[in-house]
């Protein structure tokens, strides 16, 4: 059976890209598994998108924010009819075990409640006047047209967290999904559609990044953009944003880190650190993907450790019984195992994994082992630079104070955590750690929708998602002073003095 192919949305039109030009999505697990074509688009469809949605904007704009609303909270019930369905397509197309993509699909239904009571909220401010018979306020406005790119990580959940609160605030959306992962976005868009969402308020552009990506953030009639991926081309699209005046929110990479002290319940930080390290294959921009560990507990919690990776299943991400599934693609496959071999070379210990997965189950996917370094300095590139894979790195250290400079010293800043029992410990930490997220006796994964998600340094520019940090970017203050005196007054001159 050839497999279905799935087109571009422009103003409310399913339609095929300008060039007539396609590509494959194929399933990680088996890539004999084509999961759909879909349109390869560049300039000319984006430029169709961006005047759709600038259309459309005129008169979004105007609906009120609580029927905006009733439309998201609709998805929000669509979705969950479809939740099993949406789960197992990701599945497919991204690898992700069933039981994590069901996760992915309840983060966009609990985004689209979120979002749907912002409807009814999206505060402003009033305050007093300088003047007489004077009133002041400040109102949240749109945008206007606001331009996403999303990674292949979180498929659903990442691209709900930028639309939802976008057609809350009343603003329209042109979003590039990943190339690896357009169809859960086009299932979450369908949803919208079929909740009500009128045509051109949403367009979606599927295919490459610098085909389909770039001229979203290049054009002049996107007013915001919205970027999550890498650092690298976080940064290219930062620049590109800034030459054409635009507010830009960037969240980007992580190399988040556990700390453990020798007074933690260590058998709830070793479930942490499996769940943390090898969720999602590692392929989480929270992923722990180091442990800093106190000397007196770290070689015998490294044998634990050891001991239930060994155990965790690799496998095809629709068996229900698999912890882990494949990682996304060759290339991905590939960065894991030169990471290994230069963790080697560093002189790291690998005390387990470190190859491609091999057995007949295993051949057509991009299946990598449970990877445990030891003995790992802090400062060496396998501590340092994301992988992005199912690799951990340990790190023994003397004392809490070194292992907070230990967890601050990377590039990036975005998720931390640290398993104690010591109460005065734990708010030291919460205190110092430069990181947007801590957690405390819990891993670095697990963030919830309705609080602010992002991270410090390489990892963002100071936006957040989630809750009230999509508002706040989604929104413009417009300040309004109406005067009912009848008369002049001029500011900060008639003092009355
Ligand atoms: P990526 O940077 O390779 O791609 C992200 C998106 O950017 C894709 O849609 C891609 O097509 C597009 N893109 C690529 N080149 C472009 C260009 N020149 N112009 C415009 N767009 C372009 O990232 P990825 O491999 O999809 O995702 C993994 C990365 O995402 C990791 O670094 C991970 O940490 C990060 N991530 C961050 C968060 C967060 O919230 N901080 C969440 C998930 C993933």
């Amino acid at each position: 059976m050839s497999a279905k192919t799935y087109k571009n949305l422009i103003g409310g039109e399913w339609v095929g890209s300008r060039s007539g030009q396609t590509f494959e999505n194929l399933n990680p697990a088996d890539t004999r598994d084509v999961i759909g074509v879909f349109q390869r688009s560049d300039q000319r469809d984006v430029d169709d998108a961006v005047a759709a949605a600038k259309q459309a904007f005129e008169r979004w704009r105007l609906v009120p924010a609580p029927k905006r609303a009733e439309i998201i909270f609709r998805a929000g019930e669509i979705l969950q009819e479809r939740k099993e369905e949406y789960a197992r397509q990701m599945t497919r197309e991204m690898g992700k075990v069933i039981k994590e993509t069901r996760g992915d699909v309840q983060e966009a239904i609990d985004t689209a409640f979120y979002m749907a009571g912002e409807g009814r909220r999206q505060f402003g401010a009033t305050v007093p006047s300088e003047l007489p018979s004077k009133f002041a306020m400040a109102v949240r406005v749109p945008h206007g047209v606001c331009g996403m790119i999303t990674p292949w990580n979180f498929p659903m959940a990442i691209p709900s967290w930028k639309l939802l609160p976008a057609l809350v605030c009343g603003n329209t959306c042109v979003i590039k999904p990943a190339e690896d992962t357009p169809l859960s976005t086009l299932n979450l868009v369908k949803a919208l559609v079929d909740a009500g969402l009128p045509k051109g308020v949403v367009n979606v552009v599927t295919g490459f990044g610098p085909e389909a990506g770039a001229p979203i953030v290049e054009s002049s009639d996107v007013r915001a953009m919205s970027f999550t991926g890498s650092s690298e081309v976080g940064r290219l699209v930062g620049e590109a944003a800034a030459r054409t005046f635009k507010p830009c929110s960037l969240e980007m990479g992580g190399k988040n880190a556990i700390i453990i002290l020798e007074d933690a319940n260590l058998d709830l930080a070793l479930d942490g650190v499996l769940w943390g390290a090898f969720g999602t294959t590692g392929q989480r921009c929270t992923a722990t993907s180091r442990v800093i560990i106190q000397k007196s507990v770290y070689r015998q919690f490294a044998d634990r450790l050891i001991y239930r990776a060994q155990r965790l299943k690799v496998g095809s991400g629709l068996d229900e019984s698999a912890d882990i599934g494949p990682q996304i693609n060759q290339q991905q496959v590939e960065t894991t195992g030169k990471y290994v071999e230069i963790g080697k070379r560093e002189g790291a210990r690998l005390e387990l994994g470190g190859k491609r997965v091999t057995g007949p189950e295993y051949e057509h996917g991009w299946f990598f082992e449970t990877t445990v370094f030891t003995e790992v300095d802090p400062g060496m590139r396998i501590a340092q630079e994301e992988i992005f894979g199912p690799v951990v790195s340990l790190i023994p250290c003397e004392n809490f104070e070194q292992a907070i400079r230990i967890s601050n010293r990377i590039p990036y800043g975005l998720s931390s955590a640290i398993y104690t029992r010591d109460v005065n410990r734990a708010f030291l930490a919460m205190r110092d750690i430069d990181a947007g997220i801590t957690y405390v006796n819990a891993p670095t994964i697990g963030a919830e929708v309705h609080l602010p998600f992002g991270g410090t340094k390489a990892t963002g520019n100071g936006h957040r998602e989630g809750g009230m940090g999509a508002i706040d970017f989604y929104t413009q203050w417009k300040s309004i002073y109406v005067d009912y005196s009848d008369r002049l007054q001029r500011a900060q001159i008639d003092t009355g003095e």
